[in-house]
């Protein structure tokens, strides 16, 4: 247990969570490794949502909303940290979810379809029918041919590179949340959310209940179409920068 005082209290309940997740089976030990990577990013962000990062949130809801037909891929750690925000989300928008792993294995496919049908996450693909991608490599490049193949835009948290980009070249518009605005997939997304994905998924909440019902499609269209990724990802270098010019001028 952690005390609610200490200074690193969200930063270790999510570890917390994480841990949770590969004792359960959920979360793969390179998952663990990976969110490292993120919490380092996170800290030369200042641990809080940037305006930018709130942007790219607010056009990754208007894809997300007027798609024809969209998903959102979950793997062990988002499963893990956020399969309550998961659940609210799909509740609200009506979104399926197919479990998609990077380190693929049937069970613990199956653990994270329990673990997110528990939450209250009714709609669950797991790769029954499954079909291979092109431009990857064997394993990874697996996904349901009723989910991510069929899908128009496919929202892909903590997703890697390889994938990410194999996607985009299939005509897929891929939105992803990562800490890491350096990352490939960070650069090859059509919309990069750099933030952690705790505090992006509850401003996606948000905005979902904020959009809903919005019949005007050609605000939503507007958003889409004034989105640069790459300007949005320059925005994150910039935060970085000033942080650190701020702590040593
Ligand atoms: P890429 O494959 O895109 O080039 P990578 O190989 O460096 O990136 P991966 O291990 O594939 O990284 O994916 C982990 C990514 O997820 C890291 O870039 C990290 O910043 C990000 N990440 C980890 N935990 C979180 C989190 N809780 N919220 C947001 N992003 C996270
Ligand atoms: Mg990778």
């Amino acid at each position: 247990m952690v005390s609610e005082k200490h200074p690193r209290y969200k930063s270790l309940a999510l570890r917390n969570k994480l841990v949770d997740g590969y004792e359960k089976g959920i979360t793969s030990a390179h998952g663990l490794i990976a969110h490292g990577r993120g919490e380092a990013f996170d800290y030369l962000l200042g641990e809080q949502t940037s305006e930018n990062a709130l942007s790219a949130t607010n056009v990754a809801c208007a894809y997300l909303l007027t798609a024809r037909y969209p998903i959102l891929s979950v793997n062990g750690n988002t499963a893990a940290l956020v399969s309550e925000e998961i659940a609210e989300f799909c509740a609200i928008t009506g979104i399926p979810v197919e479990v998609n792993l990077f380190h693929r294995s049937e069970e613990r496919i199956k653990r994270i379809e329990d673990h997110l049908h528990a939450y209250g996450v009714a709609n669950v693909l797991t790769g029954f029918d499954i079909i291979k991608l092109d431009h990857i490599a064997s394993n990874r490049a697996k996904v349901d041919k009723q989910g991510i193949f069929k899908a128009d835009v496919v929202f892909a948290p903590l997703e890697d590179g390889d994938r990410a980009q194999a996607l985009t070249q299939l005509g897929k518009v891929v939105l992803t949340v990562d800490l890491n605005p350096l990352s490939r997939t960070a650069v090859t997304s059509t919309v990069t959310i750099v933030d952690e994905v705790t505090r992006a998924m509850k401003n996606l909440i948000g905005l979902a209940k904020h959009f809903e019902g919005e019949s005007d499609q050609a605000r939503l269209d507007t958003l889409k179409a004034s989105f640069d990724n790459f300007q949005n990802l320059k925005a994150s270098y910039v935060v970085m920068q000033k942080r650190l010019q701020s702590l040593a001028p």
